[in-house]
């Protein structure tokens, strides 16, 4: 099977980074990295990767690129922000989406990644939830997207910049993807 992995954004994107300054790329790009070592060990399974360290890729870029090489999964890794991103706000824990039209294997799979990476985590667990987001909506296959915790959580931001907590959430989402679909 295809894996398509979405590290969120880009070094230069303005705006996505922590009051202390952790670039949101930072993070999801770790994880990214993180789980496609591992998926590696994995013969049955294909990983790919929409986001460059080089730019930033387009959203369209990254949907119509999983849509081309026909993927079965698509994975969009991030870490969320509340407020103006410049002050510390009270909003913390995990999420994962699904598109607006609850996809019944997306919801399965999200419900999944959810529940593990809180059990692994312990982070608040705030919910498999729906939204209108572009990788989600222009792609063809299963896709979700899950937010790893709150830069702008004083409490999220210790885990988020952990090495620990980055290979945690990497190995959470493969346990998923592997109760999943059985690999
Ligand atoms: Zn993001």
């Amino acid at each position: 099977m295809k894996i398509v992995l979405d590290a969120g954004h880009g070094f230069q994107t303005p705006g996505k980074r922590s009051p202390c300054g952790l670039r949101e790329y930072e993070f999801n790009s770790a994880v990214a990295r993180c789980m496609k070592e591992s998926l590696s060990n994995f013969r049955s399974v294909s990983v790919y990767e929409t986001h460059s360290d080089l730019y930033d890729a387009a959203l369209k870029q990254r949907t119509d690129f999983a849509n081309s090489i026909h993927a079965d999964v698509f994975i969009s890794i991030h870490a969320n922000a509340a407020g103006n991103g410049k002050e510390w706000v009270e909003a913390e824990g995990i999420e994962t989406y699904v598109y607006l039209s609850r996809p019944k294997e997306a919801l399965r799979l999200a419900e999944s990644v959810q529940k593990n990476l809180i059990s692994a985590t312990k982070l608040k667990n705030r919910g498999v939830k729906t939204a209108d987001f572009h990788v989600l909506r222009e792609t063809k296959m299963t896709a979700i997207l899950v937010e790893c915790g709150f830069m702008t959580s004083r409490k999220d931001i210790i885990e988020l910049r952990s090495d620990h907590f980055k290979s945690a959430c990497s190995s959470a989402i493969i346990k998923a993807l592997r109760q999943t679909y059985q690999f």
